[in-house]
């Protein structure tokens, strides 16, 4: 029986495992099974080392493990060194192969979003997280070129500016779309005060990308939705990102709508 799973600490809200399910039943994968696997930092290489003897064939990995992910790897993709992230591990042929298909689902968000003009468009960043790499990483494979970037601690704004492009702001002016990767909303975290948005700014764009999901709420999708924007929320990517992985597992790539019931009513 084929095992997959997703690691994380913790990992009690993750919604990949009904993801993953909804997603074998779809490919009539029988007998692949998806579990949580909560795993704290000390203990993380050798447990997942012992996986593929377990008979686990990849996991999803997400907070706080994707750089350790990466660096536990036999063998990187382009896309997850770049990031220094992985949240794709897929055990092959005797080895461990890193992926990072945040990259690719949030791709996909600003294209939807911004069409055929990603060149001419100005994209504010919220955040200097982990996530906030794999969307300039995103953002530049769309052509954009003007975006700015936007921390709550401005000194990580400015280092992730130099290693991966886009001008560090304090204080934003007019954009075409926002892509929120801050953990604002996250388990009640936060609110939109935190962040440097307003009704007025919002209605002066065209579209969001709020990565954020969870019990909490996401405020920046619900404002966003209010001023009338163009909205992909973080189920959305979970679904994009999820869907890639299961492709590096199994070769196959799932119908999406079978996934978004999933996580929108987990089991
Ligand atoms: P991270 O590396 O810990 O970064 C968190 C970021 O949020 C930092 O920039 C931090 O700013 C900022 N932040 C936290 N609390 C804040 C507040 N109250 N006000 C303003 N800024 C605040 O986390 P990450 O790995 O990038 O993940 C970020 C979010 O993306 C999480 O909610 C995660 O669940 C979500 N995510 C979702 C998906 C999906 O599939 N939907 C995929 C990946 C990530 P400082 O630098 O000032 O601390």
């Amino acid at each position: 029986m084929p095992l997959t799973g997703v690691t994380g600490w913790p990992v009690a809200h993750s919604r990949s495992p009904a993801l993953h399910a909804a997603a074998f039943r779809e490919l009539g994968l029988d007998g692949w099974h998806s579990q949580r696997l909560p795993l704290p930092p000390e203990v993380f290489e050798e447990a997942i080392r012992a996986l593929p003897v377990e008979g686990f064939i990849g996991v999803n990995v997400t907070i706080p493990h994707k750089p350790a992910a990466l660096e536990l790897a036999d063998v990187r993709s382009e896309t997850a060194t770049s990031c220094g992230a992985a949240n794709t591990l897929t055990f092959r042929d005797g080895r461990i192969h890193a992926e990072n298909t945040d990259v690719p689902a949030i791709e996909s968000a600003v294209r939807e979003l911004l069409g055929g003009d990603a060149a001419g468009a100005t994209v504010l960043v919220l955040g200097a997280g982990g996530t906030a790499r794999a969307a300039l990483l995103a953002l530049a494979r769309c052509g954009v070129e003007d975006v700015q970037v936007w921390n709550r601690t401005p000194a990580r704004a400015e280092r992730l500016a130099v290693e991966l492009g886009g001008s560090p702001v304090t204080d934003p002016g007019r954009f075409d779309l926002v892509v929120n990767t801050t953990s604002v909303g996250l388990d009640g975290g936060g609110s939109l005060d935190d962040l440097p948005l307003s009704p007025e700014t919002l209605a002066a764009s065209r579209g969001a990308i709020d990565l954020v999901y969870g019990t909490g709420g996401a405020p920046v999708a619900t404002a966003a939705r209010r001023a009338g924007l163009a909205v992909i929320d973080g189920l959305e990517i979970l679904v994009r990102q999820g869907a890639l992985s299961i492709a590096e597992w199994s070769g196959r790539t799932p119908d999406l709508d079978p996934l978004r019931a999933a996580v929108a009513d987990p089991a």
